[in-house]
């Protein structure tokens, strides 16, 4: 059975960069283990590798727009509402190649709220993850994350994908070429390395030598995201150079193992 990979990231996060450099990866492997690639954002102007199944066969969200006199976002969502109704025949199709296919792909909207926050989102993830062992790839901008502050924002995001979809899940730290994600994994072990960096950013105490709103905030927050950070992977990645691609199929390897002793049986335990 293939594993399905799901790849989410935030705008300009190198999404698209970081699917095309697993599909050649894949496509590397000797022998060659080409991946069923799903591509579900409407809006894509130019998809640079081969897509197996691609939303933009079955509907053009500019009509879509028109039609129902939409704006872009809202066009793009109905476009995910439309197929959505379809996915029983998208799943049907990724059945029928499961036996000679190791790795799934499924490619999101570069808007991810339109994935993450919709009911679309949750119903793809649900359908997929019911029938095939899934892996939730969340992808980041590590030189753009290296604030604390934008560090912890990112991280909550993160965090409240995981707790939706209960799937496995891996923060890809990409860009790597640009900065090292050391720091991160630092941040992510250490809590008092956090708090330390926080303090260094931000100040600990106002003007009053009160400790700042900011810095209760994220303190309290630290020990949430510390809970958090037990339940995942984190690799880094250039998806420029191809640095660490081998470390991220390896954390996916491992989450198949994952799914079917977390997730499977709780899925059991729903039906
Ligand atoms: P998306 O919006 O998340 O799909 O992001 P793109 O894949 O379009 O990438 C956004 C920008 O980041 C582009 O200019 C990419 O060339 C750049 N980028 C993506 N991955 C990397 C990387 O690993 N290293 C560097 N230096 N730039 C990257």
């Amino acid at each position: 059975q293939p594993i399905v990979i799901i790849t989410i990231g935030m705008a300009g996060a190198g999404k698209s960069t970081f699917v095309q450099r697993i599909n050649s990866y894949l496509h590397a492997q000797d022998p060659p283990k080409p991946p069923y690639v799903l591509n579900l954002d409407p809006a894509v102007t130019h998809v640079p590798f081969e897509t197996n199944i691609d939303i933009r066969d079955t509907v053009n969200y500019q009509e879509v727009m028109k039609q129902y006199n939409l704006g872009p976002n809202g066009g793009i969502l109905t476009a995910l509402n439309l197929f959505t109704t379809k996915f029983d025949q998208v799943l049907g199709l990724v059945e029928k190649r499961s036996e000679t296919v190791d790795y799934v792909i499924l490619d999101t909207p570069g808007q991810i709220e339109i994935f993450t926050w919709s009911a679309s989102g949750a119903i793809i993830t649900d359908a997929v993850a019911s029938s095939f062992p899934t892996v939730i790839a969340y992808v980041i901008d590590t030189p753009r994350s290296s604030s604390p502050a934008t560090f912890m924002s990112n991280m909550l995001y993160a965090c409240s994908i995981l707790y939706k979809t209960k799937l496995p899940f891996i923060l890809v730290f990409n860009k790597t070429d640009v900065q090292p994600h050391n720091f991160a994994l630092e941040w992510m072990q250490d809590f008092e390395a956090f708090q330390a960096a926080l303090a260094t950013h931000s100040g600990t105490r106002d003007s009053e030598g009160e400790p700042t709103y900011m810095n209760s905030l994220m303190n309290s927050m630290s020990l949430v995201l510390d809970e958090f950070y037990k339940h995942l992977k984190a690799v880094g990645v250039s998806s420029m150079t191809g640095d660490g691609i081998r470390d991220f199929f390896a954390a996916v390897d491992a989450s198949r193992e994952e799914y079917e002793k977390d997730y499977l049986p709780e899925l059991e335990r729903a039906r």
